[in-house]
């Protein structure tokens, strides 16, 4: 354990205190600081639970609330690398060198609970309530354990929520054994298709089926839900949601709000060099209004050279302006794909065409810049909030997880998205596979849909930017998430006043 951040004060103590415990991945990560955030801004005293490596890439974010008077305490437990047969440093999933790692990354998260066990009630106060990324399972025996109230927090939207557990009580997946054989979303008002491979997880793959009973059960026994998506922008589901689970569930979103100064939207996440950051702001000052593309696959998706090459070349026959995301790992310099990317970028730069970013990109600025008219995403449900909070259309790339879902959600049923064509799921371990990679002109055709000033790219602009003004009402006082926020402390505060009151722990 790397000690204790921040010292909490006596004064803080009187709070309602949360344990906040994110999966060690950036769609996770990121918006749980900002829930950290909004709960000590909203009353609470927040012990936000981290690992070395994970507390070093979000060390700006530490450092601006340390430099705030926020009550949020960020604990470094010892990541158990050596025990789950990973390489060292590797703390986060984004690290793992390869997708077969997931697995062992996962079932290794239940080793942090004896660190933490240590410290509750001697270093950390016994908390009124502990906030668990779904596969944290083990936080939910922890909580019983303590008498403290559990609350799971779900990273996709609750359309992927409610759509998963229909086909699970539908038992869909029992039924449809081929992987492109079509089926309609169960309990939907709406109709649509899916095919098998586009909903199936991880946790359903075979041997996986212990941790996936256990993530069930935690899930079943938890005291609520919180959600990162806002009541306004998927009500039906939400309700839906909530019906089918009996709990309360309390969407609390869109959390990337919280971040309302340029300062604090740069640096979400990862530390993006300074100079890069205000070079990207330079050149999209330069360019017209809603004329730029930006193309990013969030911290997880990796593109092959052959997918990387038709990105290219169909952003280059569409003639947009474009700023595109590639990560280190696909194009180390050397490689095939390194050189290739290399000749793209210059001449890209030179021709003014666009801008290849490197690693990281300060998203969120860049997506709120005026000059920024389409996005196409991978479909991580961080980046469509994002992208709605921005009144940005998108087009829709999904590519493993929750993406598929939430793309359907994104096209079919908000109407602010153009789909690029991608059928097949690619994790990164079969990236390479030759039927999964998009062709250039899809990928093209695409980007003029989305970027069209035609009556229906309007459309979907003018929804866009109507979702992005509703994200925003329910974040502000008296807003939907504003007071499920409230509802979540004032629940806290219940157990603590009932602990005080009858309990000696
Ligand atoms: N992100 C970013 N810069 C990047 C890549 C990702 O700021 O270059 C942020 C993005 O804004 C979002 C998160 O990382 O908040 C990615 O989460 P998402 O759910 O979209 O996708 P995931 O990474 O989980 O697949």
């Amino acid at each position: 354990m790397a000690g204790l951040t921040t010292t909490i004060t006596a004064a803080a103590a009187a709070k309602p205190h949360f344990i906040l415990i994110p999966l060690m991945a950036q769609g996770h990560m990121i918006p749980m600081v900002d829930m950290a955030c909004l709960l000590a801004d909203g009353g609470a005293l927040v012990t936000f639970i981290t690992t070395p490596v994970n507390a070093a890439r979000i060390r700006p974010s530490i450092n601006r609330i340390q430099a705030s008077s926020l009550p949020i305490c960020f604990v470094e437990l010892r990541f158990p690398s050596a025990e789950a047969g990973l390489p060292p440093g590797c703390e986060n999933l984004d690290l793992l060198p390869d997708s077969k790692l997931n697995k062992p990354f996962v079932e290794s998260l239940p080793l942090l609970r004896s660190q933490l066990e240590l410290l509750v009630g001697d270093q950390i106060p016994i908390p009124d309530g502990i906030i668990s990324d779904s596969k944290h399972a083990w936080a939910s025996s922890m909580a019983r354990k303590l008498c403290v109230p559990h609350i799971i927090f779900h990273g996709p939207s609750c359309f992927y929520l409610h759509s998963t557990l229909s086909i699970k009580r539908h038992k869909i997946l029992d039924r449809i054994k081929d992987e492109f054989e079509p089926f309609v979303l169960p309990d939907l008002p709406q109709r649509i298709e899916m095919v098998r491979a586009q909903v199936e997880r991880w946790v359903d793959s075979p041997t996986w089926e212990k941790l996936r009973d256990e993530c069930y059960a935690a899930e079943e026994a938890a005291d609520g839900i919180v959600i990162n998506t806002f009541e306004e922008l998927e009500p039906w589901c939400i309700e839906m949601y909530r019906k089918a689970t009996g709990k309360k569930v309390w969407p609390i979103g869109p959390l990337s709000l919280y971040n309302r100064e340029m300062e604090s939207r740069a640096r979400r996440g990862n530390e993006v060099p300074v100079l890069e950051a205000e070079k990207l702001q330079r050149w999209l000052d330069e360019r017209d209004e809603g004329s730029v593309v930006f193309i990013s696959f969030g911290s997880l998706a990796r593109n092959p050279i052959a997918q990387l090459t038709e990105i290219g070349c169909g952003l280059e026959a569409a003639g947009v302006r474009f700023i595109w995301v590639v990560k280190e790992a696909e194009v180390e310099s050397g490689t095939e794909a390194g050189k290739w990317m290399e000749e793209f970028s210059e001449r890209s730069e030179r021709e003014k065409k666009g801008i290849v970013v490197k690693g990281w990109a300060p998203q969120m600025v860049v997506l709120s810049h005026p000059a920024v008219g389409g996005f196409m995403t991978h479909c991580g449900w961080n980046s469509i909030l994002e992208a709605i909070c921005a009144g940005v259309p998108m087009a829709t790339w999904p590519h493993f997880a929750d993406q598929f879902l939430n793309e359907r959600l994104v096209v079919e049923v908000l109407g602010i998205g153009v789909p690029v064509g991608a059928m097949v799921p690619v994790k990164p371990a079969d990236a390479e596979r030759k039927e999964a990679v998009v062709g250039r002109e899809k990928v093209g055709r695409a980007v003029e849909k989305l970027m069209d000033g035609g009556e229906e790219g309007e459309g979907r602009r003018r929804r866009a930017r109507e979702f992005g003004e509703r994200g925003r009402r329910a974040m502000e006082e008296g807003g939907s998430s504003y007071e499920n926020l409230k509802g979540v402390i004032e629940y806290a505060c219940g157990h603590k006043n009932r602990r005080n009151g009858h309990l000696k722990i």
